[in-house]
């Protein structure tokens, strides 16, 4: 039987796990540290040695993401057919976390009175 990966537990533990660890670095080096969405749109998005002071560690800007989501095909997760390197904001628009600023208009015209 394949494990699941419904709860925030059995997901955290899969993605500490060594397997997962050892196969995202492989995928990453298939996909030569470049985001494949970007590549499909004719774009470059690679990877940064940019350190995020706020974060105290470098900043992310690949993920290895699951094709196919782990939640509902457990028996993909480790699957590299089903993995592919997207950069962070790729990762988030393919998964609705579209982030956008809320501008308020008024905020920044009061400045000037
Ligand atoms: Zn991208
Ligand atoms: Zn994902």
């Amino acid at each position: 039987m394949n494990p699941q990966y419904r709860t925030l537990e059995q997901k955290r533990k899969f993605y500490d796990s060594q397997a997962w660890k050892q196969l995202r670095e492989e995928v990453k080096d298939r996909d030569n540290h470049e985001c494949q969405e970007c590549k499909r749109n004719g774009l470059v998005s690679i990877d940064t040695n940019e350190y995020s002071e706020t974060a105290k560690r470098k900043k992310i800007a690949l993920v290895v993401d699951h094709i196919k989501e782990l939640e509902d095909h457990p028996e993909l997760a480790l699957e590299i057919d089903n993995l592919e390197t997207l950069c962070v904001s790729c990762h988030n628009v393919k998964h609705g976390r579209v982030f956008v600023p809320n501008v308020n208009k008024w905020a920044a015209d009061e400045r000037w009175d």
